[in-house]
């Protein structure tokens, strides 16, 4: 599968909004965003009018590049979220946000989706005391995820649990940071995500 692995800042400029791709750097005066908030290219600053399939299309690579998945992975995910009770557009945020990958990022294991990917990847995170090295795996509530031990002195894991003291963990995690690990209180709702995102615009996308 193709990943992108072009220059991220970029990607939030394109969707004119911070997808905070880059961990700590996001919330300082140098994010490329706070420095240039408009699309790149030569007509970047120009005035751009989508048409409704144009802004179907945005809000669907917007959502999918913030969480760092490749098109058939959201589309798969998007197909479950519809086989699944409710309502579709809040199943596939809810599923998104139970990805251990952003599990781990969101409780402040790791820096960014693609570091925790990272780190998922090769094997230094436990799901109920249990190596999982799958970052599309759906955390679940009363799951206990921890960093392995002999993993916690790395530099990227303490840095990480520094910088989560300045951005906000959501309610339905409970981190401890002293143990290197983090508890899924609650299953996310679609209200614990604050993030911008109009889900209902990808839903009418894959259902035309
Ligand atoms: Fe986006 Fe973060 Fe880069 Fe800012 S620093 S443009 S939020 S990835």
């Amino acid at each position: 599968m193709a990943r992108y692995s072009g220059p991220v800042c970029r990607l939030c400029r394109r969707e004119n909004q911070k997808l905070f791709l880059k961990g700590d750097r996001c919330y300082t005066e140098k994010c490329a965003f706070e420095r240039r908030g408009y699309p790149p290219g030569q007509h970047g600053q120009g005035r751009i009018k989508f048409s409704e399939y144009g802004l179907q299309l945005r809000e669907k690579q917007k959502i999918k590049r913030m969480y760092g998945l490749v098109e058939t992975q959201f589309r798969n995910l998007f197909e479950e979220a519809e086989r699944n009770k409710g309502i579709t557009g809040s199943n596939l945020v809810s599923m998104l946000e139970r990805r251990l990958d952003n599990f781990a990022y969101r409780a402040g294991l790791a820096n960014s989706r693609a570091e925790a990917r990272h780190l998922v990847r090769h094997g230094h995170f436990y799901v109920n005391g249990k190596r999982v090295n799958i970052p599309s795996f759906m955390v679940n509530k009363g799951d206990l995820i921890s960093i392995k031990e002999k993993s916690r002195d790395k530099t990227v894991v303490r840095y990480a649990l520094e910088a989560v003291k300045r951005r906000e963990v959501p309610q339905w995690i409970e981190l401890d940071a002293a143990q290197f690990s983090a508890k899924v209180r609650d299953l996310p709702s679609r209200d614990d995500v604050t993030a911008p995102m109009e889900e209902r615009l990808v839903v009418e996308l894959y259902s035309k």
